[in-house]
């Protein structure tokens, strides 16, 4: 079976290099899935059964809020190519990354279902990413309806790895952030942004790469929600990362305008019918391991 994971180079695209070592792994430089004709040639080149589709323009929030217009057109036209380009290719399998940010700002009941995706808009913190990668579940479901396509796709909770960029605030994630800081810091407090108060599921890059993989091997076409059970805040999270890396620092909060949103978390039930054996990497276990890997 041939594989292609566009997307290759980010933080789970490596991940999954460690447990699917025989796949295409594609950056941006490989094939700017911007560009359609750059797609095609990709696609006829590699022929894929499966396309793991991982490429995505992502950013923290303050870079969603500054570029939101940028992160709209690179998402739409990122999916819209290769999506458009597998089917013409008859490509079998397409397998869609989305995000929980997809999911709408609030809705009555959590943790949100499948079902809540479409019941209103996404935060305004990354409205116009948050819309662009819904787009590609509508476009996934309207493609396996007109076309008989069975695609699906995974909605993963905010990820935490082994391999974040160290030299890159804007593209560094939350829990890097979080160890990075707490590596580097100079005197006893510890200054995060916003207030502390979101509450978020954060899961281990590894265990999405775990799960994608036996999407791949068992020929699972449904597509679900992929998130631990726990929803701390970020102020719990910030004081389990203190308590892993040993340190007792104050913990003082700045810019309370950057919070986000206060609550995204997604019900992982329809996973765990699929995989009821599967075990997510506990919360200390991987604040462990990120804490090793960038010491
Ligand atoms: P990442 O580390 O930021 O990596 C992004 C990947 O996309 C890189 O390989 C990058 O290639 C590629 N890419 C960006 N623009 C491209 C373009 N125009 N053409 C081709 N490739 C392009 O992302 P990640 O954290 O691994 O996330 C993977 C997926 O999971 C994304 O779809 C993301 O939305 C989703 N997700 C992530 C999180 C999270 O917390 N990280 C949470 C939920 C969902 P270069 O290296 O060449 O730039």
């Amino acid at each position: 079976m041939r594989v292609v994971v566009t997307g290759g180079s980010g933080l789970v695209g490596k991940h999954l290099q460690e447990i699917l070592p025989e796949a295409f792994y594609l950056n941006s430089k490989d094939c700017d899935l911007t560009d359609v004709k750059k797609v095609r040639w990709m696609i006829s080149s590699y022929t894929p059964d499966v396309v793991i589709h991982l490429a995505a323009r992502v950013g923290g929030i303050q870079d969603n809020l500054k570029y939101p217009a940028d992160y709209f057109d690179d998402n739409i036209l990122i999916n819209t190519n290769i999506i458009k380009v597998c089917r013409e290719y008859n490509i079998k399998r397409f397998i869609g990354i989305l995000s929980t940010c997809i999911y709408p700002n609030i809705v009555n009941n959590y943790p949100m279902t499948e079902k809540d995706l479409f019941t209103g808009p996404p935060p305004q913190s990354n409205f116009s990413y948050g819309y662009a990668k819904r787009c590609l579940a509508v476009q996934i479901d309207a493609y396996n309806k007109q076309f008989g396509t069975k695609y699906n796709y995974l909605i993963p909770c905010n990820l935490y790895g082994d391999y974040d960029n160290l030299h890159n605030k804007n593209k560094m994630h939350f829990i890097t952030a979080l160890l990075n800081k707490i590596r580097n810091n100079q005197d006893n407090s510890l200054h995060l942004l916003g207030t502390g108060k979101p509450l978020r599921q954060f899961m281990y890059a590894g265990d999405l790469a775990k799960i994608i993989k036996l999407v791949i091997e068992n020929n699972i076409t449904e597509s679900f929600n992929v998130a631990p059970n726990f929803n701390y805040s970020i102020d719990k999270m910030a004081r389990i990362a203190l308590d892993v890396t040993n340190k007792d620092y104050n913990i003082i909060y700045n810019r309370p305008e950057l919070d986000g949103q206060y609550r995204k978390d997604v019900s992982n039930k329809k996973l765990l019918k699929l995989f009821p054996d599967f075990k997510f990497t506990p919360l200390k276990e991987g604040l462990k391991k990120v804490y090793d890997k960038i010491s």
